[in-house]
């Protein structure tokens, strides 16, 4: 999504290694702006991409070794998610942002989450922010967590307190539904038109980082819940 608001976005798209660059050639090359499936996948053939066998040995290996017990319950802050967001601010003043993930791991056949629905896992609006988000995708769609982020950011918050409100309301929502917080991981970035940035999260595990003129860093995120300490 970049400061003039195009966007670009695919899903559920197989055997292409740069998902995230279909989703450009969406953006710049299509009067559409999200394709999913086998019709992402004609779209990104026919764009240039090259068809590749994505399987790796260990993945098959543990693959194997999950379908033993074929258990269905995505868990919080284990390697099984994999979501990169980036929130930029240019030297002209403007903002844009690209998030990328395979999903969760063994996910459903079909399943879609977050990141490429826009609003949901990505927002950007060049007069006030941008967010991404990265965790459990149901719980940021529920939401609609970045485009909330960025609405309280133009409502007067900061970055980082826009970050905590849409966590608090995953929080509020997951007590309403009697599901338990420990079972879910949400993390928000974001960054405003002047370049102060925020983080935060629904539990420990989440770092972001931090590039700009003083380098890079890496930061551990605060986070909502504090069991035991
Ligand atoms: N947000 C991603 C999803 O739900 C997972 C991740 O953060 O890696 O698909």
């Amino acid at each position: 999504m970049d400061e003039f608001s195009n966007i670009g976005a695919v899903a559920c798209l197989e055997h292409i290694k740069h998902p995230i660059s279909v989703a450009r050639a969406v953006m710049e090359n299509t009067p559409h702006v999200f394709l999913v499936g086998e019709g992402a996948l004609n779209f990104a053939l026919s764009q240039g991409f090259p068809k590749e066998n994505l399987l790796v040995a260990d993945s098959e290996k543990e693959w194997k070794e999950w379908l033993k017990t074929s258990n269905y319950k995505p868990v919080a802050n284990i390697e099984n998610h994999d979501t990169i967001g980036m929130i930029a601010l240019d030297k002209h003043g403007n903002l844009s942002g690209a998030c990328t993930t395979s999903g969760l791991a063994y996910k459903m056949h079909g399943r879609v989450g977050d990141s490429p629905i826009i609003g949901a896992g990505l927002y950007v609006d060049n007069e006030i922010g941008a967010a991404t988000a990265t965790g459990h995708g149901e719980e940021v769609i529920r939401i609609v967590g970045c485009h909330l982020v960025v609405e309280l950011m133009r409502q007067g918050k900061s970055p980082q307190q826009a970050c905590e409100e849409a966590v608090a309301r995953i929080i509020r929502l997951t007590k309403l539904r009697n599901k338990k917080l420990e079972d879910i991981q949400v993390g928000f970035i974001a960054l405003n038109k002047s370049g102060e940035y925020g983080a935060y999260c629904v539990q420990n595990g989440f770092q972001f980082a931090k590039h700009d003129h003083s380098g890079n860093t890496l930061i551990d995120a605060n986070y909502f819940l504090k069991v035991g300490e």
